[in-house]
C-alpha cells in the first residue's frame, strides 16, 4: 500500500477532514496520478449528506480531476511519468459486455466501477475519491489532457463536461438544432458552451434573472426565467431538446413543456424517482431520456472538442483546504460556475 492525504467524511457530519489515506501499489495496467486539481461537482454535495459515516465506507469525494501520472505498471504503454491526465466518475468497467464492446464503459452490465464510493474489482475496497493528493488507476480509465486545456478548468469537464455532452450528441445537437438548458450550474454552463459551440441555437433556463448577462457570455441567445410563469408560457414548444441539469427534485411539467414536438427532455440532473403526466408527452409525442458520464471514446472525443474549441469551465479556484467552505457555497447556489479544488496544499 501507498499513503496519501485526502478529504474524508468522518461521520454523518457534512465536513470532510484532512486525513491520510492509503492507496493501492500499481497493478501492471496502473497507473499512479498526483492529483493537482478536482472540481466540486453537486454529486459530491449530495454524497456527503447521504454518508452514514460507517467506518467500512469510508467517503473521500472527486470525481473530476487533472493531474501529472508519476509512475506507470508494468504494462502500461499509453502514459509515462510526467504525462497530464485528467480522469473523470469511472474507473473501470467489466470490458467484455454489450455495453463495453461498444464504448459506454459507463452504462457496463456489470456496473462502472466509480471514482469514490465504488467497489474495486479485484479486490473488493471502496474507492476514494479525488480529493486527494494521489490516484492510482487503470490506466485505460485515464486520458491524456490535451495542450492548451488549463489544467484547472478543464477538470470539471470530466464530469459536468462529459455528462452533458454524450446527450447533446446523441440527440444529434448541431446547426439548426434548438436547445434549452435548465439550470446553469456546473453542468448547465457547460452544457450552454457545447451546444453553442456545436452550432445549436441555445437557451439557458434559470431561476436567476441576474444571470442574463453570464448566460450571454457563455454563448447563449437568451435566458428563460423559470419562476416567471410568462416566460415559460411565452417558450412553448420552442425547444428540440431540452438538457434539465437542476439539482432538487423537481416537476417536469414546466419544462416538458418547452419541448417541441418530437422532441426531447434529457433529464441528467437529480438522480431520482419522478412523476411524470403522460399526457405530457402525448401531446407532441415527446420523449423523457437520462443519461450519466460518459463512455470512453466519448470522453476523448469530448476533451478533443474542447481543445479545439477552448471549452474549459468557468471556475473558481480554491486551495483544498477550503473544501468544506466550497461545499457550503456549492448548497447555498453560490458558484459561478465551478469550484475547483487546488490539492497541492495536501504535499
Ligand atoms: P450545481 O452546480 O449546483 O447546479 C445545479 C443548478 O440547478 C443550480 O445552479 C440552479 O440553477 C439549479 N437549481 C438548484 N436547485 C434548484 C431548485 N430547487 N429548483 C430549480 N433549480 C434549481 O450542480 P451540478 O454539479 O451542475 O449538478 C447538477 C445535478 O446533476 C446534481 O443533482 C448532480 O448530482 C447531478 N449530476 C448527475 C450526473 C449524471 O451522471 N447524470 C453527473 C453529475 C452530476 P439556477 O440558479 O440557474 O436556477
Ligand atoms: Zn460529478
Amino acid at each position: 500500500m501507498r499513503t496519501t492525504v485526502g478529504w474524508r467524511a468522518d461521520g454523518p457530519a457534512t465536513t470532510l477532514r484532512r486525513m491520510s489515506l492509503e492507496r493501492r501499489d500499481l497493478r501492471p495496467d496502473d497507473i499512479a496520478v498526483r492529483v493537482d486539481y478536482c472540481g466540486v461537482c453537486h454529486t459530491d454535495l449530495h454524497a456527503v449528506h447521504a454518508h452514514t459515516g460507517e467506518s467500512n465506507a469510508a467517503l473521500v469525494p472527486g470525481h473530476e480531476f487533472t493531474g501529472v501520472v508519476t509512475e506507470v505498471g508494468s504494462e502500461v504503454t499509453r502514459f509515462t511519468a510526467g504525462d497530464p491526465v485528467a480522469v473523470g466518475n469511472i474507473v473501470d468497467s467489466c470490458g467484455v459486455c454489450a455495453m463495453c464492446r461498444v464504448g459506454q464503459e459507463n452504462f457496463c452490465h456489470e456496473f462502472p466501477t466509480l471514482t469514490y464510493g465504488g467497489t474495486d474489482r479485484h479486490d473488493g475496497s471502496t474507492t476514494l475519491g479525488g480529493y486527494s493528493r494521489e490516484y492510482v488507476v487503470r490506466d485505460q480509465f485515464a486520458y491524456l489532457l490535451p495542450a492548451g486545456l488549463d489544467p484547472a478548468a478543464a477538470a470539471p469537464l470530466l464530469c459536468a463536461g462529459i455528462t452533458v455532452w454524450e446527450p447533446l450528441r446523441a440527440l444529434g445537437v448541431g446547426p439548426g438544432t434548438r436547445v434549452a438548458v435548465a439550470g446553469l450550474g456546473g453542468l448547465g454552463h457547460l452544457a450552454v458552451k457545447l451546444a453553442v459551440a456545436l452550432g445549436a441555437g441555445t437557451t439557458a433556463i434559470s431561476r436567476s434573472a441576474d444571470k442574463a448577462d453570464d448566460a450571454r457570455r457563455l454563448g447563449a441567445h437568451d435566458l428563460i426565467v423559470s419562476t416567471d410563469p410568462a416566460q415559460l408560457a411565452d417558450a412553448r414548444e420552442r425547444f428540440d431538446v431540452v438538457i434539465d441539469t437542476i439539482s432538487a427534485p423537481h416537476d417536469l411539467g414546466p419544462y416538458l413543456r418547452l419541448v417541441a414536438m418530437d422532441g426531447t427532455l434529457s433529464h441528467v440532473g437529480h438522480l431520482g424517482p419522478v412523476t411524470v403526466q403522460i399526457t405530457e408527452l402525448l401531446v407532441g409525442r415527446k420523449k423523457l431520456s437520462s443519461a450519466g458520464s460518459g463512455g470512453r471514446p466519448a470522453t476523448a472525443a469530448m476533451l478533443d472538442f474542447c481543445a479545439e474549441h477552448g471549452i474549459t469551465a468557468d471556475i473558481e479556484l480554491l486551495p483544498s483546504a477550503r473544501v468544506n467552505e466550497a461545499l457550503d457555497r456549492l448548497q447555498r447556489n453560490d458558484v459561478r460556475y465551478r469550484f475547483v479544488l487546488d490539492l497541492s496544499d495536501l504535499s
